[in-house]
């Protein structure tokens, strides 16, 4: 019988380390246009994290504190970045607004609550309130 849970244990730490594996953040296209930082893949970054390309534009003002637009797909940021900062600040994004603190896992979903979001996990059913920005 031991062996047999063990067998499950297994098991099921393969297919979550599979599933983790399976999420990928694609790495931050960033080009100096003047004196503006250009986030060339905002909208696929968006897809792939699935949140409004809005918010995270919202964050990468917020946290180099400089204003900036959206223009078609890509994001300008007003002030020189290295590319490094800013895929940086996407990790950080995806820690603070994707991955659910419980099991880890990135299938969660944004809920709007009276007056908070909340980031709900579809895998294990956690919730947490998001920090508002
Ligand atoms: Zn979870």
């Amino acid at each position: 019988m031991d062996d047999y849970l063990e067998m499950l244990r297994r098991a099921r730490s393969n297919i979550s380390s599979k599933e983790t594996k399976r999420f990928e953040v694609p790495q931050a296209v960033t080009q100096l246009a003047g004196r503006q930082t250009v986030l060339k893949n905002l909208f696929e970054l968006a897809k792939a994290l699935r949140r409004e390309p809005k918010h995270i534009a919202r964050y990468m003002f917020k946290e180099l504190a400089v204003p900036g637009e959206i223009r078609g797909n890509e994001l300008y940021l007003q002030g020189k970045f290295p590319s490094s900062l800013v895929g940086k600040k996407i990790d950080e994004y995806v820690k603070e607004f994707v991955l659910c603190h419980e099991c880890s896992k990135p299938d969660t979903i944004v809920q709007k609550a009276e007056r908070i979001e909340i980031l709900k996990c579809e895998a294990c059913g956690a919730r947490r309130p998001l920090r508002a920005i």
